[in-house]
């Protein structure tokens, strides 16, 4: 049985003052119980990894970056290397996110790339794909995640793809309150693992996809008991600490 991740996308927000009373409260939380090492993550703006370490490095609380340079080094201005992110002990780096996509102009390419680049330094990629709702409208979905997949599973990507995370994120619902129902998450995270598995039967039965959008404490349960969804990519309801907790909490029930 795959386990369980909920991770947290904070996305451009925090300070010092909020990262610590956010990570207190979380840590708080979850001293409570139950929930098991590694199933809850925190992927934070670049400039709080170092904060981030040292308030979680002793907890079971995993932590991470939302991007990353596809390049180990070089003159590259304003770009972060996998190497740097490991400096600051992250276990992952979120890559092909939408808002990268779209307001950076990442293609797949870009987003395989940057994802052998994370697998290469041991590290562990948050790899998204998605449709717009435009696309979804039109009834693409299967063939634009199909096309986002085989992309990354391009030469030799599948390798990297079984040591990554997925995450299904329709694009429409990200940030806008509107949830993929259980059912039509199902259905993409199956056609996804159907899509992995003509490359690699192996790897499409152990990888873990999560589902991103609007995902919140109240619909947190119902998405986790499909068969085809490993846990959640998280973005405004992460900077809650109560309404994470609950997230992980409904993760943890079913791990
Ligand atoms: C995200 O940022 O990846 C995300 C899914 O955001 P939200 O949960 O706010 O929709």
């Amino acid at each position: 049985m795959r386990s369980k991740l909920v991770a947290g996308n904070w996305k451009m927000h925090g300070s010092l003052t909020e990262n610590e009373a956010l990570l207190g409260a979380l840590l708080k939380g979850l001293a409570a119980g139950p929930v098991s090492a590694s199933l809850c993550a925190v992927c934070v703006p670049f400039p709080y990894l170092s904060q981030v370490q040292a308030l979680l490095r002793s907890s079971r609380v995993e932590w991470g970056a939302q991007d990353v340079s596809e390049h180990a080094k070089g003159a590259y201005t304003g770009e972060v290397s996998v190497a740097m992110l490991k400096d600051f002990g992250c276990r992952y780096a979120i890559v092909g996110h939408s808002e990268r996509r779209m307001l950076h102009g990442e293609d797949d390419g870009l987003v395989r790339r940057k994802m052998m680049a994370v697998r290469g330094q041991g590290l562990t990629a948050i790899v998204c794909v998605g449709e717009t709702l435009a696309q979804r409208e039109a009834g693409q979905t299967e063939s634009v995640v199909g096309a986002q997949l085989d992309a990354l599973a391009a030469d030799g990507g599948v390798g990297a793809l079984g040591r990554s995370v997925l995450a299904y994120e329709p694009v429409w619902a990200i940030g806008t309150g509107k949830t993929a129902t259980p059912e039509q998450a199902q259905a993409v995270h199956a056609f996804m693992r159907r899509r992995i598995a003509m490359q690699d039967d192996g790897v499409a039965a152990g990888l873990r996809i999560l589902y991103g959008g609007s995902v919140k404490a109240g619909n947190a349960a119902d998405l986790f008991a499909m068969p085809d969804i490993d846990g959640a990519l998280v973005g405004g309801a992460s900077l809650d600490a109560n309404e994470f907790l609950t997230i992980c909490r409904a993760a943890a029930a079913l791990q």
